[in-house]
């Protein structure tokens, strides 16, 4: 065939696409159909277990049988995901005489319509394609990529240029610490932002990469007690939306963890401002994680609680019921707990928690400052204050913190390691 290849985005949804193959190339290109809408019709004897799982959702329907002509009648194009070239050709053929693009996974020089590497940001979708080599392709693609991931605020919606229009929020979860632990989401609305309000707890690299024009707020330099200065970041992105500004609340681990997010959510509903939520990693999982700690274990513990304790436990203030966590078997997660660490050891003992229930403190998780101390329920408060750790740290109380014992370093790749004696 010659020619350049014509590019098109095809529009699917609601139309029908026939997929003949159900082995890996078709499990590949089965996602990205049902994304685009289109009615997938899978013609295969046998599927993997992911086309099979597409099966038993519902989201696509199966002929358990080899390909037959009619297959393609009403489809608007067809995906060949079979190695037999003479079965192959005879869906070509089908494909031919109705008129209907053929993508060939087993010979590109017999296909129709050739499939491009795709990367996709938000609206935009670039598609390349090889001239032939879908090697070229991807290495392009991958470059695209790179380019767009740091060069992203070029991307904004076009239409709505900062300052016009309605504005937004979006709230959004930075992750523990590392700042390759923020969403491939919450990245990309943080390149988009015309203003960014940041916790003291987020990661200080993100920031370093906001582009020069992004007026950045400090919310942990507001002067004012914590409820005055709560109402300062929610009159701050209420005013910066209504003036036609896209901002975006950027919060350490999860919004709603601890974060105080959902009244900034509601402040936000109350002035008519649309509030985008982009979860994020929480350091209630991430940091016992990075310590080789995994909050759940397959034999060791089928639950884990996750407790405030910057209250301390005999404060009238205090909404947490820590005689009922004392007697629960699984995996307790304390964030801001170190200040109150001996009254919540000493009360969670007083409920007949035992005192060689293994504990660790990951302080600064998943940064290269991160400390790890392990120890038990008895000696934690008295060990927590002979190293000197501080805030911002996690307690993870229960068996789990032995699960992993002598498995060798373990953590979340690329985080810090630094350990803090005992064993
Ligand atoms: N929304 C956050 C928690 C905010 S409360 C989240 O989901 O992670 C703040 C507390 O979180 C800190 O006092 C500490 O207990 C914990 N924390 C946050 N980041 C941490 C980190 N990198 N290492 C250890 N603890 C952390």
């Amino acid at each position: 065939m010659s020619g350049n290849p014509y590019p098109l985005g095809l529009r699917l949804a609601g139309r029908r696409v026939v997929v003949v193959g159900g082995g890996a190339v078709a499990t590949r290109r089965v996602p990205a159909l049902l994304d685009a809408g289109a009615l997938v019709f899978l013609v295969a004897p046998e599927l993997t277990p992911a086309l099979r799982a597409h099966v038993d959702a519902g989201r696509l329907h199966w002929a358990p049988r080899r390909f037959a002509p009619d297959d393609l009648d009403g489809a608007w194009l067809v995906h060949v995901a079979i190695d037999d070239p003479l079965a192959a050709a005879s869906v070509s053929a089908a494909a031919a005489e109705r008129r209907i693009f053929c993508v060939r996974a087993d010979d590109r020089a017999a296909a129709t319509a050739w499939t491009p590497a795709v990367t996709r940001h938000g609206p935009v979708t670039v598609a390349v394609l090889g001239g032939g080599d879908p090697r070229r392709a991807m290495a392009v693609r991958d470059a695209v990529r790179a380019l767009l991931e740091v060069r992203e605020g070029a991307l904004t919606t076009p239409g709505t240029p900062s300052g016009t229009g309605p504005g937004r929020v979006a709230l959004v979860g930075a992750g523990p610490g590392d700042p390759e632990l923020i969403t491939v989401k919450g990245w990309r609305l943080l390149t988009e932002a015309d203003v960014v309000v940041a916790d003291r707890l987020v990661p200080g690299l993100l920031l370093d990469e906001l582009r020069a024009d992004v007026e950045l707020v400090d919310a942990s330099k507001i002067p004012y007690g914590p409820s005055r200065a709560q109402e300062e970041i929610n009159r701050i992105l209420v005013d910066r939306a209504l003036a036609g500004k896209f901002v975006v609340r950027l919060k350490g681990g999860d919004p709603y963890v601890f974060g105080r997010g959902g009244e900034e959510l509601l402040a936000c509903a109350a002035a008519g401002v649309p509030v985008t939520v982009v979860p994020g990693v929480t350091s209630s999982i991430a940091a016992p994680a990075a310590a080789g700690v995994p909050v759940t274990h397959r034999g060791v513990a089928h639950e884990f609680t996750v407790v405030s304790g910057h209250v301390a436990p005999d404060s009238p203030a205090s909404l947490v019921r820590w005689d009922a966590l004392a007697g629960l078997r699984g995996t307790l997660v304390v964030l801001m707990g170190l200040k109150n660490l001996a009254a919540i050891t000493a009360t969670l003992l007083a409920h007949g928690k035992p005192a060689r229930t293994p504990a660790a403190v990951v302080q600064e998780a998943t940064t290269g400052a991160q400390r790890v101390l392990r120890s038990t329920l008895g000696a934690v408060a008295a060990d927590v204050a002979a190293v000197g750790l501080r805030p911002p740290a996690v307690v993870v109380l229960g068996d789990v913190v032995d699960a992993l014992a002598g498995a060798g370093p373990a953590g979340i790749p690329g985080s810090g390691s630094g350990s803090t004696g005992q064993g």
